[in-house]
């Protein structure tokens, strides 16, 4: 199936459900991400900066871009002056870049706290604890320029499903946790980025309201 037959089967999925379909075009050329624009996509995700800030310049300036991979914080700059969410917050020293670059572009930025869910290792994304930690530190919650809008969280790379819907399960929960007790009578903490080409069924089952689809629209990279 072509990118726009791909992108129409799925979106006719999703439409059932109230969810938020951002298509990751990683290592997709410009032209692919053209044909799913044409057929109504206007979100689309990469996970480097430059790459995201290159594609960016050839494409129509309505697309909103979100930022899903790590993100270093001497490529914050590049993609202040636009981004429109990065998914992927994971340190106190990176919200502050964010913020320093989000003030001198005189916006604010909207952004998840990346969250570690999975079994595997990985040097990115918060424990639980330490969510609270840096929601209770003083010199996160003197960031003005930073907007936290929701969690988000990658399963475990495997085919056990029970165990993938259990690992959203958890960040649902602790999802509606923070809500309470942190951003009570906030509309804006509203968002619960989970689910991939692998597990975003499963993912919509255990209340996600952002999938972060890829290789199911684009192709194999
Ligand atoms: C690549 C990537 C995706 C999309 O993965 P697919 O398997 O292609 O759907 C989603 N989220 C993040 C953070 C990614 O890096």
């Amino acid at each position: 199936m072509s990118v726009k037959e791909q992108l129409n089967s799925l979106l006719h999925q999703l439409n059932e459900e109230d969810v938020t379909l951002v298509a990751i075009s990683k290592k997709k050329p410009v032209e692919d991400i053209r044909s799913a624009y044409e057929a109504g996509q206007k979100i689309f995700g990469e996970n480097r900066a430059q790459e995201l800030v290159k594609k960016r310049s050839q494409l129509p300036e309505d697309i909103q871009w979100h930022m899903v991979g790590h993100l270093q914080r001497n490529k914050v700059k590049k993609i202040a002056p636009f981004v429109s969410l990065i998914h992927s917050l994971d340190s106190l020293r990176l919200a502050k870049e964010i913020d320093k670059r989000a003030q001198q572009n005189e916006r604010v930025i909207d952004c998840l706290l990346q969250i570690h869910i999975a079994q595997e290792k990985s040097k990115y994304g918060f424990a639980y604890e330490e969510v609270e930690e840096l929601l209770q530190d003083k010199a996160f919650q003197n960031l003005t320029h930073i907007r936290i809008r929701g969690v988000m969280g990658m399963a475990s790379f495997t085919g056990n499903t029970e165990q993938v819907g259990e690992e959203f399960k958890s960040l649902n929960t602790f999802f509606k946790k923070l809500k309470q007790e942190y951003f009570a009578g906030n509309d804006h903490f509203s968002e619960l980025s989970m689910g991939m080409t692998n597990d975003w069924k499963i993912a919509l089952e255990e209340g996600s309201t952002m999938v972060r689809i890829g290789r199911l629209i684009f192709g194999e990279r």
